[in-house]
């Protein structure tokens, strides 16, 4: 599957149509080729990127940095600003806010707020005193990898999104929001719908743009990644990137291979293999995220395993449990609230320190594992109205 960018790249020669070549997601040098085309001097580059990552403007008119004739000229070959925009929202008990982002084809992605205030983990207290919003941010629509637990795998992989519109939701809710780059503190998760390192180019492309361009921190960002081993090995040799999460969910290979048919293509040992090449940051921690499958994966002889496997691992950590989330048509279980406690102490007497998720969004379906589009669902009727795990301290 290619990544979409080389679409996004003009053929100068040709006309386009009005508004099939978005300008959002363009690096600087692919601006340049662009501008350069209609003889713009070079610095109408750094004045259209500033409309575009600073400003976020939403038409080319509204850039009145540019000469009119040359706005005319672009529109006329086809450019628009094409930030995606929010087309549904859904809003949960909790304040977190789901959205159906529409792209430039009329498909929809998905997006989700998570209000500051919360840390999203409980555990130790160790990650205590973090409480700015988070945005979940989507690499694909749809995913290929069928983990058996998530709701996204059902939807098989529609396509890739490229990386005006990974970045692109970013902005999209930043606008809604009001945030402010410098002034408010935001970070970004890429664990939304799709696997990231199956769109590995787009996906680092919208990180550039994210970190250089609209200035968000890398140190800010994590990604979430099923186990792609040929991903994990080009990220080790990023030099800006987000922190790294490995969706582990398992105590041992049969268990894995059961739940995440991926582990057979590449298994825990690979696993651990590929992430030991990623060169830590001071204090940086890996994240293992572990989804907790009643019966399955969450006995305390499981957190024994984990707490062996992961010390093999010989790097800093930490455990990430993540209550499984129900959806309709799956037959898992939520495992009761003792058990998860029970778990997470388990494996901080093994020396790994753990913390639970605290759910955010079920009731809307924007909680890990439960974003498909449910456009037409506006609660999850598996839930009750209150999240299962107390609040947060
Ligand atoms: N594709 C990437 C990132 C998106 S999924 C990945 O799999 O890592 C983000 C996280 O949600 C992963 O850790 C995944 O294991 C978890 N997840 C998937 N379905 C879930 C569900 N129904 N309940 C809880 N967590 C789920
Ligand atoms: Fe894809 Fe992640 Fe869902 Fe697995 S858990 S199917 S990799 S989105």
């Amino acid at each position: 599957m290619t990544s979409g960018r080389e679409n996004l790249l003009p053929i100068l020669d040709a006309p386009g149509s009005p508004g099939t070549r978005p300008l959002f997601g363009l690096n600087n040098q692919e601006l340049s080729v662009i501008l350069q085309h209609f003889e713009a001097p070079a610095y109408r580059v750094r004045q259209l990127s500033q409309a575009l990552y600073h400003n976020w403007t939403d038409s080319l008119d509204a850039v009145t940095t540019l000469p009119k004739n040359l706005r005319d000229q672009l529109i006329a070959a086809g450019y628009h600003i094409g930030l995606p925009s929010i087309v549904e929202t859904y809003t949960s008990v909790d304040g977190t806010e789901r959205y159906l982002i529409s792209t430039n084809d009329g498909q929809t992605v998905e997006t989700v707020w998570m209000p500051e205030g919360d840390d999203g983990e409980w555990g130790d207290g160790s990650d205590a005193g973090y409480h700015d919003s988070t945005i979940c941010v989507s690499s694909q629509i749809g995913c290929a990898v069928n983990c058996q637990f998530c709701l996204t795998a059902k939807l098989g992989i529609i396509r890739n999104l490229t990386a005006g519109e990974i970045a692109g939701q970013v902005v999209a809710v930043l606008k809604r929001h009001n945030v402010r780059i410098g002034r408010d503190r935001i970070n970004l998760v890429f664990m939304g719908m799709g696997e990231p390192f199956l769109n590995y180019d787009a996906f680092m492309d919208a990180v550039r743009l994210l970190v250089h361009e609209i200035g968000i921190a890398e140190s800010r960002m994590t990604v979430s990644t099923s186990g792609i081993m040929p991903g994990i090995l080009r990220f080790a040799s990023e030099p800006v990137r987000p922190k790294l999460a490995i969706s582990l969910n398992a105590p041992n290979d049969t268990v894995r291979t059961a739940i995440m048919p991926i582990n057979r293509k590449w298994d825990i040992q690979h696993l651990v293999a590929a992430v030991r090449q990623v060169p830590l940051r001071p204090k940086e921690k890996l994240t293992f995220e572990y989804v907790l499958l009643g019966g399955v994966n969450d006995q305390l002889a499981h957190a024994d395993e984990v707490g062996r496997l992961l010390r093999r691992v010989g790097r800093p950590l930490k455990v990430n449990l993540i209550v499984w989330n129900p959806g309709p048509l799956m037959s898992w279980e939520m495992p009761p609230p003792h058990q998860v406690m029970e778990f997470q102490a388990r494996l901080k007497h093994n020396g790994i320190p753990a913390f639970v998720r605290r759910p955010r969004g079920r009731d809307i379906y924007a909680a890990c594992g439960q974003l498909k589009q449910t456009g037409q669902v506006r609660t999850n009727p598996l839930l009750p109205a209150f999240p299962f795990l107390p609040e947060a301290p």
